[in-house]
């Protein structure tokens, strides 16, 4: 095979002349680095350097060895620099000089790692770098997160996406990560009703005239914690302390509410909350003083809650303390149109809410939804709205931002492509749109292959038809039970199943001869078998929709036709279980009781 870069020269020297040069003592991530360079460049121009910690006439420095100016770079930002005859390939911390590298490969060199194994070089005559160019890149966004399978499964490739998340399991060897001790919906664990509920059921909430206990179950009445109890304060920060003490060098600690909206409605709580104008009320206050305890001994670090649900309006009178961090979340949102006052809904339900938190809170995180958790494998029509909302989150002063996708299952209608575009605007918020169609289509073409196009107008037609509803992330598309979350637990897609009515994708599904056309296009044109797979994959969100969401009654059919339509079922099913595809959120593995 020919090397896919003919030539790439470094000042005008060719590549094979440089050597790869650490200092005497790299780190674990510098040696990844260098050694992810040496795979790389070796696989685009069939030179293999030495890594080297002397530094030959022509060198590539990595990180430490490297001589940039480091005051202009920030979180885990990186430059990539040309001195007249070397490289130098370095960022602020170790993960950034790894961001360096990867960079240097992906826009200059032309790699491509669109998912673990899915990889191409884009073809070239000649790569040139200039002999005195200098770029610096930083990030808007500390945190990156996405919760995409392979995002967090596979740290090589959330390297490679620049995600900083702990969720991507990237280990110090490559990078480290950005952690917040305790994750999430931490009240049940900072006051553990099995511990307290029995002796002092007043620490819990008063809900519907009765003492629950905190909790983040669906299926039995929970609850949170009574904030206005002092006892309570002092338990909480106690166990915060102690988080903070067992996790050295943490920057977040999280004391938030569980996953309910059972909030304590206790005579104390409800006169805050009613002076407060919401539910956010009692609970800033109660952080704030757990924040001031946190203040004191570990003054860097921060102390998130979730403005979420019952408390995503902010309080009239109580300001987060400076070391507080708000994590907003859209939940409720529309996400067919922009959060930043795209319709009315997201008026009322997101961006006045943004805005209030933006001006109150010195730091702000954001955990934002990008699937249908009701059904993974509906087509959910959000790629056109994805970089405004980010570019929102960014011009609202978020410092963190998670994008939560589709847990635990390997699909997700384009979810890998979702994905990557993700990663790159976690990156990037204000990348321009012509950036940002430029990584669409060549997401397509990578990973789809010859038929890629028959995929971009199949997408302008989701575009088309959607562009009037309103669409949230809990959306039904197939018919729910009375018993509904029992139903999600259970669902198996099956044969001849009642189907709703109109839905968001009535329009769409309208089209259906034409979609279908589409991706037999793009399946004649694979190449190989791996390629083949993947188009088969992408493809099941169609056939679901088409076998489970189109009606199909048993008495009107012929049975050539049921027999067909069957063995069509059997082979989804088939499929379902050899590609790891869950239904919805409550399906997936992580979620299985
Ligand atoms: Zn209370
Ligand atoms: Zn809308």
């Amino acid at each position: 095979m020919p090397n896919p870069v003919k030539r790439l020269t470094i000042g005008q020297t060719p590549i094979e002349k440089f050597a790869i040069v650490l200092s005497q003592n790299p780190t674990h991530s510098e040696e990844y680095a260098a050694t992810r360079l040496q795979t790389y460049l070796k696989k685009a121009t069939g030179a293999s350097l030495f890594l080297s910690q002397v530094a030959p006439e022509h060198s590539i420095f990595i990180g430490s060895a490297a001589q940039i100016d480091r005051s202009e770079l920030k979180h885990d930002g990186f430059a990539i620099q040309t001195d007249g005859q070397n490289l130098h390939l370095a960022g602020a911390i170790d993960r950034g000089t790894i961001y360096a590298v990867n960079t240097f490969l992906e826009k200059y060199v032309g790699v491509r790692i669109y998912a673990p194994g899915v990889e191409r070089i884009l073809p070239s005559e000649a790569v040139e770098i200039p002999s005195c160019f200098k770029e610096v890149q930083n990030p808007v966004f500390s945190y990156r997160a996405t919760d995409w399978i392979t995002h967090v499964t596979d740290p090589d490739f959330a390297v490679w996406e620049k995600l900083s998340s702990s969720r991507s399991g990237i280990l110090e060897d490559k990078g480290g990560s950005v952690s917040i001790i305790g994750g999430c919906h931490t009240f049940e664990r900072l006051c553990p009703p099995k511990q307290y509920f029995d002796e002092h059921p007043e620490y819990y909430s008063l809900w519907e005239g009765k003492r629950i206990p905190a909790g983040n179950v669906f299926d039995v009445p929970v609850g949170q914690l009574c904030l206005s109890n002092p006892d309570v304060v002092k338990i909480v920060t106690e166990n915060v302390l102690q988080w903070i003490e067992a996790n050295p060098g943490c920057q977040v600690v999280d004391v938030s509410q569980n996953d309910n909206q059972h909030y304590c409605q206790c005579e104390n709580c409800a006169a805050i909350d009613e002076e407060e104008g919401t539910p956010a009320g009692s609970l800033i206050r109660f952080v704030n003083q757990v924040a001031a305890a946190v203040a004191e001994k570990h003054p860097g670090v921060l102390v998130q809650t979730f403005a979420y649900q019952y408390t995503r309006k902010a309080p009239k009178f109580t300001k987060p303390a400076d070391n507080v961090m708000i994590r907003l979340c859209s939940i409720e949102a529309c996400f067919r149109h922009k959060l930043d006052h795209g319709c009315e809904h997201n008026i009322e339900q997101f961006s006045q809410h943004m805005e209030s938190w933006s001006k109150l809170a010195k730091h702000l995180s954001i955990w934002d939804y990008t699937t249908n958790y009701e059904c993974y494998l509906a087509p959910f029509p959000n790629l056109w709205v994805l970089r405004d909302n980010v570019r929102y989150f960014a011009d609202n002063n978020a410092l963190h931002v998670f994008e939560e996708d589709t847990p635990g299952t390997n699909t997700g209608e384009f979810g890998p492509m979702r994905a990557y575009l993700i990663a790159r605007l976690l990156w990037n918020p204000y990348m321009s749109e012509e950036e940002f169609n430029y990584h669409m289509d060549d997401f397509l073409e990578g990973y789809f292959g010859p038929g890629w196009e028959s995929l971009k107008e199949y997408l302008e037609i989701l575009k088309k038809t959607t562009e009037d509803f309103h669409i949230r992330c809990f959306e039904p598309v197939y018919p729910i039970s009375p018993e509904p979350f029992n139903a999600r637990y259970d669902y198996v897609p099956f044969a001849y199943q009642d189907i709703r009515g109109e839905h968001y994708l009535t329009p769409f599904m309208s089209h259906l001869p034409r979609l279908k056309a589409m991706w037999a296009n793009v399946l004649d044109k694979a190449r190989d078998d791996a390629e083949r797979e993947r188009i088969l994959r992408a493809r099941m969100s169609l056939d679901y929709m088409e076998l489970f969401c189109t009606p199909h009654i048993k008495e009107e059919m012929t049975e050539s036709e049921q027999a067909e339509y069957e063995a069509a079922v059997a082979e989804f099913l088939e499929k379902k279980e050899r590609f790891g595809i869950h239904t919805n959120l409550f399906t997936a593995e992580k979620w299985k009781r």
